[in-house]
């Protein structure tokens, strides 16, 4: 059994983590960006929201889902009063692919096997809220958004909430707005259900390659509470 790790280990790991992805050169991705972007919030979320990876906006600030698809992903948490800088907000990758392109398989594998599964271990978070195809891809594996988005499941001590991606839905305004809103008021909820009776923890012991892995920090730990309204 490892030894639980403190608030200060984690967040000095953290800070470990950014500084590594702010110098990455692993794949391909790091020759055209001008910022990567290793996530943002507090070590202790008790959500934390998964990307695909830095546009335009990210790029030039290092920041996560600052530009439009961050603009509207504010205001879906507004919608049910949760605080963006109470949740952590990270990506599939860490750099922006040229021109916005897809990641490619070998960019998502290294990128998160090197940086997201240690983060999300770290964070330990109640609720993994996926948005948009990649990011589901990681929880989901061959799953369709379009028949899951909505659809948690529990598993490894946490539940998942798979979420279009916002910039889906400012594409699709009409069909899917309703759709993200009525997802991601179900936060709320699970939230509740999770503080209620947290999801059984993980049988197989953890690798930072196992994104749906238990973690060294226990689940009962974070010492702030999520404060909704
Ligand atoms: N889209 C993403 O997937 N992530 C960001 O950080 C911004 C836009």
């Amino acid at each position: 059994m490892q030894e639980p790790l403190t608030l200060d280990q984690r967040l000095s790991e953290m800070a470990d983590i950014a500084l590594r992805v702010k110098t990455c050169t692993l794949c391909d991705l790091y020759k055209g960006r001008n910022q990567a972007v290793p996530g943002d919030g507090p070590v202790t979320a008790e959500i934390m929201f998964i990307g695909e990876g830095p546009g335009f906006n990210e790029d030039q600030k290092g920041l996560p889902f600052i530009g439009q698809s961050g603009k509207f992903l504010d205001e879906m948490l507004a919608l049910i009063g949760l605080d963006r800088k109470k949740v952590f907000i990270s990506n599939v990758v860490k750099c922006r692919p040229p021109e916005n392109r897809d990641p490619l398989p070998n960019e998502v594998s290294t990128c998160t096997k090197t940086y997201l599964f240690r983060q999300i271990e770290l964070i330990n978070p109640k609720i993994i809220v996926t948005l948009g195809r990649f990011s589901m891809g990681l929880f989901f594996p061959n799953a369709k958004i379009t028949q899951i988005h909505g659809q948690p499941k529990r598993e490894n001590g946490r539940i998942y909430l798979p979420m279009f991606h916002p910039a889906a839905v400012l594409r699709s305004m009409a069909t899917l707005r309703p759709q993200a809103e009525a997802d991601m008021r179900k936060l709320l909820v699970l939230l509740a259900e999770y503080d209620q009776a947290p999801p059984p923890a993980a049988t197989v012991s953890p690798t930072s390659t196992n994104p749906a892995g238990n973690s060294t920090v226990p689940p009962d730990e974070p010492p702030q509470q999520l404060t909704l309204f």
